[in-house]
């Protein structure tokens, strides 16, 4: 017979008997909303290794909340300071520097749970990680999985590691599938999946108006708070673009069986549709502390901190086509979603470095698409999607657009009045 379980004198559950959480890129959008979820919940999660990229302040300031063992910063100088702000607050925590210190942390065996969360294809090698010592992946950071879905997808299989997405849309999908139903087999009965998308910043915006969006235009989302690689996306529809190769990896369909809707209200996060006509949907308020509290605690259900959906409030909900001459970046996600092998690396590829150009003010909201189209049309893509091959393919589509991007950089943004 087991003994029975004690409870601490603050009434938790013994620190052995929590599970352990790693956040790779806890100072963004999702790992702040992530820590949240946590904050909420200390009987039930430990943290065990928090990274970030360059922010030695945003992280400091999170190991003084959250105590994790590990902080990493991928960017060694970054670090050299995280290290003197701990030991100057007298913390015990082990501070590592560098891209490889991200894959240590991935899939060391002190945690139960990685929250992948970094944004981009550097996101890659810490997910594949991961998901090899047979981790809970919760799964934001899409781009890896665009990249190399069926590789991580193959790789889950073998190691028993649980993906689990937090992308809103597939996390609503997961939660419409059948019982016991997990990522990466294909679902019994299904006939479609419908993708809801806001629609973005720019859903009412004439043609002849795209080309002249700033940065911050573009990174002012009416309905979600992210990160600013992500906030362009959704802006030229290339986040569902990648979402739609996120549902295929994710849920083996088709790209025919996946119909994007237009839903500006953003309540229902996606459907599924089921052979007997039936479409299963998932509604909530707009706040990713819902798919995280979902993941984190799956099977069962905790606390997220999010409001209640108030339907009065809603009052009525709008479905419409999305318009592929507008944004074209759509249309070129769902030609490298049909061809399959490296196309989705490449794409991925050519549009990181398009919106990081973006970004700095090098080319236009409209030349996003220009740039990827080139990338796709001149790097030859390969049928056999192997991590060596989408690797080359990415350092291609990187080259290939940044020469287009060189050559096509346009100094004013806006057209002078
Ligand atoms: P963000 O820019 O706010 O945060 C990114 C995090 O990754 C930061 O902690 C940063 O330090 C770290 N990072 C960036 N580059 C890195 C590098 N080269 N090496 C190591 N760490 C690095 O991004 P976000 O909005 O939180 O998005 C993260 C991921 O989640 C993206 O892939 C995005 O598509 C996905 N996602 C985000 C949302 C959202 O609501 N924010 C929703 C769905 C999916
Ligand atoms: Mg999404």
């Amino acid at each position: 017979m087991r003994a029975p379980v004690r409870l601490n004198s603050a009434g938790v559950l013994p620190e052995a008997r929590l599970k352990g959480v790693t956040i790779l890129g806890a100072t963004g959008s999702i790992g702040v909303s992530t820590l949240d979820v946590l904050a909420r919940h200390p009987q039930r999660y430990r943290v065990v290794a928090l990274t970030a990229n360059t922010q030695a302040e945003g992280l400091f300031e999170q190991c003084q909340r959250f105590h994790p063992e590990v902080a990493v910063l991928r960017d060694p100088a970054a670090a050299t300071r995280l290290e003197d702000m701990i030991r100057r607050a007298g913390l015990r925590i082990q501070v590592l520097a560098g891209a490889e210190a991200l894959e240590t942390v991935a899939r060391d065996p002190g945690s139960d749970i990685v929250m992948a969360a970094i944004v981009g294809a550097a996101g890659l090698l810490p997910v594949l990680e991961a998901v090899r010592a047979g981790k809970r992946v919760l799964l934001a950071n899409k781009e890896p999985l665009v990249m190399s879905g069926p590789v991580l997808m193959q790789e889950a299989r073998r190691s028993g590691a649980e993906i689990l997405p937090i992308d809103s849309e597939h996390n609503a999908i997961f939660q419409c599938m059948p019982a016991g139903y997990r990522t990466g087999d294909k679902p019994a009965g299904v006939r479609r999946i419908l993708l809801t998308c806001s629609g973005g910043p720019f859903r009412a915006t004439p043609a002849e108006a795209l080309r002249n969006v700033t940065p911050d235009e573009a990174c002012a989302h009416p309905r979600w708070a992210m990160g600013r690689k992500i906030s362009v996306d959704s802006a030229t529809l290339m986040n569902k673009g990648l979402e739609l190769i996120e549902a295929c990896r994710l849920f083996d369909v088709t790209p025919d069986q996946v119909q994007i809707v237009i839903h500006p209200q953003s309540v229902i996060h996606s459907m599924v549709e089921y052979t007997d006509g039936s479409v299963l949907a998932q509604l909530g308020n707009p706040d990713m502390r819902t798919p995280i509290a979902h993941a984190l605690a799956w099977p069962e259900r905790i606390e997220s901190g999010v409001r209640q959906l108030d339907l009065f409030e809603i009052a009525r909900l709008d479905f419409a086509p999305p318009d592929l001459k507008r944004f074209p970046c759509l249309r070129l996600a769902q030609a490298a979603a049909q061809a399959g092998g490296t196309a989705p690396a490449i794409l991925n590829a050519a549009n990181e470095m398009a919106v990081n150009a973006f970004l700095e003010g090098h080319i236009r909201f409209t030349q996003i698409a220009e740039v990827i189209e080139y990338t796709l049309a001149v790097v030859q893509e390969s049928d056999e999607a192997t991590l060596e091959s989408i690797l080359a393919s990415d350092q291609c589509a990187r080259n290939a657009a940044g020469q287009y991007i060189a050559a096509h950089a346009s100094q004013p943004k806006r057209d002078q009045p």
